[in-house]
């Protein structure tokens, strides 16, 4: 499990990576709510944990943003402030879960817990992406009527491409998200799993491809001269 920690107070941000990474999660911080903000729509993360006062763009800016793009990760909000009005705030904007500062360890990995266990109930049922529809119960991938279904790994890589703003995915975060970090994995694995879904996307007529960005990754788009 991946958390992203969205705090400015890095002494703060970096004690609560040391809990996470203790209990066995992946933690990685950010120190300001724009380049958090990217770093959240990336698809790599499980949950938030986000704090409200943060310079660039504030924790209910950040959670807003990331429901009005359809984004569902479950946010754990994180305040000094303990105003009702707050609390009120946080969850209207799209918070999961509320926590006032100062907290200790054991309460913020039990609410933690609690909502990636709640993960399934919040996670959208659809993504879309140009032409494309892809079904995250089904793992159906429809276009205009047509239908194919895509395999477990397919449906992952498919999954982290039309996550996310930009849609551009590296090939270390695939290979980390889809493959984990053991097994024998190369980029080969990656690079078949992308022909696959490239021909499945010619199968659909869709408009959008699956471009290379060469050293970097791939990316969903669709060009201009397929318009
Ligand atoms: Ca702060």
């Amino acid at each position: 499990m991946n958390i992203l920690v969205i705090e400015d107070e890095r002494n703060l941000a970096n004690a609560i990576c040391r809990i996470l990474e203790d209990a066995g999660y992946n933690a990685e911080a950010c120190y300001d709510g724009k380049s958090g903000l990217v770093s959240a729509e990336s698809g790599l993360y499980d949950a938030i944990v986000l704090d409200v006062m943060l310079p660039g763009l504030s924790g209910f800016e950040l959670v807003h943003e990331l429901r009005h793009e359809r984004n569902a990760v479950p946010v754990l909000m994180l305040t000094a402030r303990t105003a009702t009005t707050d609390k009120v705030e946080g969850l209207d904007a799209g918070a999961d879960d509320y926590m006032t500062k100062p907290f200790e360890a054991p309460e913020l990995l039990a609410r933690l817990r609690a909502l990636l266990r709640r993960q399934g109930e919040v996670v959208l049922d659809e993504l879309e992406f140009a032409d494309l529809t892809l079904d995250l119960t089904t793992h159906d991938l429809r276009c205009a009527g047509r239908s194919v279904h895509l395999s477990g790994k397919e449906f992952e890589v498919m999954r982290m491409l039309m996550s996310g703003k930009a849609r551009v995915v590296s090939k270390q975060d695939l290979l980390t998200r889809v493959w984990g970090t053991d097994g024998e994995i190369s980029e080969n694995s990656a690079e078949a799993y992308v022909s696959f879904l490239r021909k499945k996307l010619t199968h659909l007529k869709s408009e959008a491809q699956i471009t290379t960005l060469r050293m970097i990754g791939y990316r969903l788009e669709v060009l201009p001269a397929a318009k």
